[in-house]
């Protein structure tokens, strides 16, 4: 290697900037074209770091958002669905619920998308420039429990409390214990107009007390999650299901 370009690999480094370090031959070779300008190349190099920046970003915000799956807007369908529309959907891609520290609360019956309208959000909110974090509420609970033991746990509940927004999946699903739901009340009244908060859940809200087994502290809870919140009650029919239906019925088509 070229020693001029050994040291100057050697000085991006030092002062990371990785992304013009990354492309600096294609930098080079795009600088024998000598009717640019200096300042044309300069140009290109700034470019270049920014929009490198930028790629990690999106990708570290990716990886650190924990998305079980990908799910888009673009596959959903809204037809035969009640209690959401297209249209309140896609007037919550402006993403003025972050930047307000709105909730968005999806109820409904297994199988009806909460999870998938979830994920879809929260990976839009990613690409838009957001930190999300997403938890099965079984998850957030085990972090709460062992942050002060495990240093991983303690971490992701800091990642948690500093992003934009923290999805939190299936809550009712399973009864937690006194204690689990006062660090979990502890949690949201933390998060409380500082974030916004997604929550899926197949228990409505009235049905919430009996769950957390404290019925002060919940309504305490529901007070900060409802205060600011988009609520939709979704019903109809279960797209497993009705997956599993149309596939039975499909003509079958090997045997003859
Ligand atoms: P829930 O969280 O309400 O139980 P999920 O979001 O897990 O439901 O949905 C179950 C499966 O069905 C997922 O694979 C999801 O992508 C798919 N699904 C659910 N509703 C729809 C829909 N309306 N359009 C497309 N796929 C859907
Ligand atoms: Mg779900």
């Amino acid at each position: 290697m070229n020693e001029l370009v050994r040291q100057t690999s050697s000085l991006l480094k030092s002062l990371n900037l990785k992304g013009i370090d990354r492309h600096l031959d294609e930098l080079i070779e795009g600088c024998e074209d000598t009717s640019r300008s200096p300042l044309a190349f300069l140009h290109d190099v700034l470019t270049t770091e920014v929009s490198d920046r930028k790629d990690r970003r999106l990708r570290r915000n990716l990886a650190a958002a924990h998305f079980p799956v990908e799910k888009r807007l673009e596959t959903f369908g809204f037809e035969r669905l009640s209690g959401i529309t297209e249209t309140d959907m896609t007037a919550l891609r402006d993403f003025r619920w972050i930047d307000k520290n709105e909730n968005i609360l999806f109820f409904g019956p297994p199988g009806l998308g909460k999870t998938h309208l979830s994920i879809a959000l929260g990976l839009e909110a990613v690409h838009a420039g957001y930190t999300v974090c997403f938890e099965r509420m079984s998850n957030l609970v085990k972090l709460l429990k062992t942050s002060e033991i495990q240093r991983a746990s303690a971490f992701r509940i800091r990642r948690i409390l500093s992003s934009h927004v923290l999805i939190i999946d299936e809550i009712g699903y399973i009864p937690i214990d006194r204690k689990e739901a006062n660090l979990f009340f502890n949690l949201v009244s933390e998060l409380y107009e500082r974030s916004a908060i997604i929550v899926t859940s197949n228990k409505h809200f009235d049905a919430w007390s009996e769950m957390m087994g404290d019925e002060i502290m919940t309504t305490a809870m529901l007070d900060r999650l409802l205060h600011h919140a988009h609520i939709f009650s979704l019903s109809g029919e279960s797209y497993r299901l009705e997956s599993q239906r149309k596939e039975n019925e499909m003509p079958a088509l090997t045997n003859g």
